[in-house]
């Protein structure tokens, strides 16, 4: 095993997640040892002798002369070239292992891709329903409806989500030496490395599992698109660092959580929202990954050419949203998806920003990404770079969206529905200007085509308004004052 520089550095990483990525290696290696294994270990520092993976492999290919190697699929598709490649100079067989932490292969997921003119989540999730029985009642699904998405989709309303205790910081010696560690050798990284909340072994992965069950559950169906200023972790189960990691097995998150409907604890709406993320997205995204990541790489649908704005780093932007989804994320490297898709990358999509760009700063920023779901999510269901091959449609909304589903506005300097003119939120500018600028592909598109046709009821006077507005605004993100 090995830390090496050219992984820690590969992105401008947030710091909370480089230590959960080390402190959770070392913790395995510590397990490995208990148990009699010989692991050899590169810790990062100053001495380390290998700055990238496949060195540290071939050094341990002359040290150990192997008969073959054996490699669990990895999270990315380089990574998996690179290993393949050291093993062919050496003249080694290579085997990739499928990983037990998806329930659909990637060669199943490619034979039920074949032949399909578009691939849609929600048919392959019903099949994934099938397969595996979870929350059918023979080969109808339970509670009679696949998908309780409709009933999903609350906001706090205008008391908010009352207090919800954070989850309990981290705190073990293996931990806070690969925090020292950082602090040390990579003062420069962005973000906070403290209060660390995050799981880094089974065990801490068990206990956040139980509490999400025992205390967020039930809401979290209901709830799971609204956000709250200050309110970073609402009832989400903030589990997905851990799957990843392959700290906690999605089929003990889903047996859980069914296991809560079946004594009556959770109604059927969380439950099954719950279990379609990750059935669902989770393995739809895999699949999908793993069909196109070639292309997906530099996929850029729109030709979107905006270099990232400077405030998605340092937070400081007058759009209230935009401040506190990235001061949360400074503070505590997560977002949740509805901030993800319709907050940080939304403003990206209408504003043109380089899906490429995009995509590096959510690998940075989030203690949960790892190529192989950041891409797909990132390029394209949240900037439709791949021109429909995640999503059916861009997923485009105005600041109304945004007031409707949060508390955001009411602090902010701009106003939500207007689209012209000095308050005018950036947003709604941003998205009409949008319409504009895609009006054919828009239109093209069924999912989409009212949108355009709500602009085109829009007067002449009103759209050059938008248009100028959007101008401005574009200047004022660029000159950083927005
Ligand atoms: C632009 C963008 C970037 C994203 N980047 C990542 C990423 O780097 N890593 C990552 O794990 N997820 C990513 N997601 C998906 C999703 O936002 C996160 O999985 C989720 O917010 C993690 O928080 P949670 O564990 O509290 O999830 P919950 O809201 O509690 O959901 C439960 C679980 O479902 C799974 N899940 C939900 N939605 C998705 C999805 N779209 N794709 C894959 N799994 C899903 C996760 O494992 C998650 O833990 C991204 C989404 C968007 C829109
Ligand atoms: S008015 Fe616009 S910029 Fe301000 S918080 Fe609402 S959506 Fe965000």
């Amino acid at each position: 095993m090995a830390e090496v520089r050219s992984e820690i550095l590969r992105y401008r990483n947030h710091k909370q997640r480089v230590i959960l990525f080390l402190a959770a290696m070392r913790h395995f290696r510590d397990d490995l040892r208990e148990h009699g294994f010989n692991v050899v270990y590169q810790e990062f520092d100053d001495n380390a002798a290998f700055d990238d993976l496949p060195s540290a492999i071939r050094q341990a290919i002359t040290d150990h002369s192997p008969d073959s190697l054996l490699m669990l699929e990895p999270g990315n598709q380089a990574l998996e070239e690179q290993v393949i490649g050291v093993a062919e100079e050496a003249g080694l067989e290579c085997t990739v292992l499928d990983d037990d932490h998806f329930f659909c292969t990637r060669s199943e997921f490619a034979d039920w891709a074949e032949g399909r003119s578009g691939l849609v989540m929600e048919h392959f999730y019903r099949m994934m329903r099938r397969k595996t029985g979870y929350l059918m009642d023979g080969d109808q699904p339970a509670g009679d409806e696949w998908n309780y998405d409709a009933d999903n989709r609350e906001s706090f309303g205008k008391n908010g989500p009352g207090e919800i205790e954070p989850p309990p910081e981290t705190s073990d010696e293996v931990t806070g030496s690969v925090s020292a560690a950082v602090d040390e050798h990579l003062p420069d990284l962005p973000g906070h490395a403290e209060p660390f909340r995050w799981p880094v072994t089974p065990s801490g992965a068990k206990e956040a599992l139980a509490r999400f069950v025992d205390h967020h559950l039930p809401s979290f169906g209901p709830t799971q698109d609204a956000m709250w200023s200050a309110r970073p972790y609402l009832h989400h189960s903030l589990l997905s660092s851990s799957i990843n990691l392959k700290l906690l097995s999605p089929r003990e998150a889903i047996e859980a959580a069914i296991g809560a409907y079946e004594r009556g604890d959770a109604p059927i709406q969380s439950v099954e929202g719950f279990v379609r993320q990750l059935l669902g997205w989770r393995e739809f995204m895999r699949g999908i990954y793993w069909l196109n990541a070639t292309d997906m790489g530099s996929a850029n649908f729109f030709d979107a050419a905006e270099k990232l704005p400077d405030f998605f780093w340092s937070g400081q932007t007058e759009m209230a949203c935009l401040k506190d989804v990235v001061t949360q994320l400074k503070e505590t490297a997560y977002a949740h998806h509805i901030q993800r898709l319709m907050v940080a990358g939304l403003f990206n999509l209408l504003y043109g920003t380089d899906p490429k760009e995009v995509h590096d700063w959510f690998m940075a920023f989030y203690v949960d990404s790892v190529e192989w779901v950041t891409l797909p999510n990132t390029v394209g269901m949240s900037q439709f770079a791949d021109g429909g091959n995640v999503a059916t449609k861009p997923y485009i909304a105005s600041g109304k969206y945004i007031n409707r589903m949060s508390n955001y506005c009411a602090d902010c300097r701009f106003k939500p529905d207007e689209a012209s003119g000095g308050d005018s939120c950036p947003f709604t500018t941003l998205y009409w200007d949008f319409i504009r600028r895609h009006e054919s592909y828009l239109n093209s598109n069924g999912r989409t085509r009212l949108q355009v046709r709500n602009y085109d009821r829009k007067s002449g006077g009103e759209k050059a308004a938008i248009t100028r507005r959007a101008n401005e605004v574009r200047e004022m993100v660029k000159e950083g004052n927005l």
